[in-house]
C-alpha cells in the first residue's frame, strides 16, 4: 500500500506555498503535474528535484493506469495542478478514486484555492454555498444561469476574462438589480481586485472597463439575501 498526496500550489503568490507542501514534494518519488513545464518553474524555485509526469484532463484516463502502477510498486506519488487544489476544476478526481479502488491511501496537503479565497473575502453568506466551477459555454448555459438567479444560496462560478462581463450581463437579465454579487480578480496577485456590490452597479462598472484581464471568480448571493 502506498500514498497518493494531493498537494495545493499557489494561485498567484508564491509565499502561499506551505512548508508542508514543499516538504511533501521533496519527499515523494514522483510528481504528476497538470503541465510539467508550468510546474517546473515552481519546482525549481523551491529546489524540488523529482521525476515528473504529465497528468492533465486530456490524458487523465490513460495516465491514471501509469499512476496506479507507481503506487502498486510502492512508490509515493504527489499530484499538483497549475495552481490551487487538484480536483477543484482541475484533474484529480479520477486519480483519487482509483487510488482508493486499488487499496492505497490518499493524503491531502491543503492550501490555496480560488474558491475558498473568494468566498472568504466576499462578505457574502458562506454558511452554505454551491460551487458551480466553470459554467457550460454553450448548451445549458442559459438554463444554469436561470437556476442560479432562482437560488436561495450563495453560488460560486469560475469564469474566464473573455466571458466574465457577458456573464454579469446575463445574470442581470434574470436577477433583480439589487442582487448582491462579488467579482474577485487576480486573487493573491499584484493586481488583486475584489468588487462587491449590487448587480446593477457591478454591471455598470465592468461594462465601462476598456480591457478585462486576469483570472476571475464570481460570487452571487442567494436571491433572498439582504445586506
Ligand atoms: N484548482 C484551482 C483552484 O483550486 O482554485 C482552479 C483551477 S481552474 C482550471 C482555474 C480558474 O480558477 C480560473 O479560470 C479562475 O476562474 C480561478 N482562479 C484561479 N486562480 C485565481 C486567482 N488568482 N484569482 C481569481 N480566480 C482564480
Amino acid at each position: 500500500m502506498a500514498t497518493l498526496y494531493i498537494v495545493a500550489t499557489p494561485i498567484g503568490n508564491l509565499n502561499d506555498f506551505s512548508q508542508r507542501a514543499i516538504d511533501t514534494l521533496k519527499n515523494v518519488d514522483h510528481i504528476g503535474c497538470e503541465d510539467t513545464r508550468t510546474s517546473s518553474v515552481l519546482l525549481q524555485h523551491f529546489q524540488i528535484d523529482k521525476p515528473t509526469f504529465s497528468f492533465h484532463q486530456h490524458n487523465e484516463h490513460q495516465k491514471v493506469d501509469y499512476l496506479m502502477d507507481l503506487l502498486n510498486q510502492n512508490q509515493t506519488v504527489a499530484l499538483i495542478s497549475d495552481a490551487g487544489m487538484p480536483g477543484i476544476s482541475d484533474p484529480g478526481f479520477l486519480a483519487v478514486r482509483s487510488a482508493y479502488q486499488n487499496g492505497h491511501d490518499v493524503c491531502p496537503i491543503p492550501g490555496p484555492s480560488a474558491v475558498t479565497a473568494a468566498i472568504a473575502a466576499s462578505g457574502l453568506p458562506s454558511d452554505r454555498f454551491l460551487f458551480e466551477g466553470f459554467l457550460p459555454q454553450k448548451k445549458g448555459r442559459q438554463t444554469k444561469i436561470k437556476e442560479i438567479a432562482d437560488s436561495d444560496i450563495t453560488t460560486i462560478i469560475y469564469e474566464s476574462p473573455y466571458r466574465v462581463v457577458k456573464l454579469l450581463n446575463t445574470l442581470a437579465e434574470f436577477c433583480e438589480g439589487t442582487r448582491w454579487v462579488c467579482v474577485a480578480r487576480e486573487l493573491t496577485k499584484k493586481f488583486e481586485e475584489i468588487d462587491r456590490g449590487q448587480l446593477s452597479d457591478i454591471v455598470e462598472r465592468w461594462n465601462s472597463k476598456d480591457s478585462i484581464k486576469g483570472e476571475f471568480v464570481v460570487i452571487i448571493a442567494g436571491k433572498t439575501y439582504e445586506d
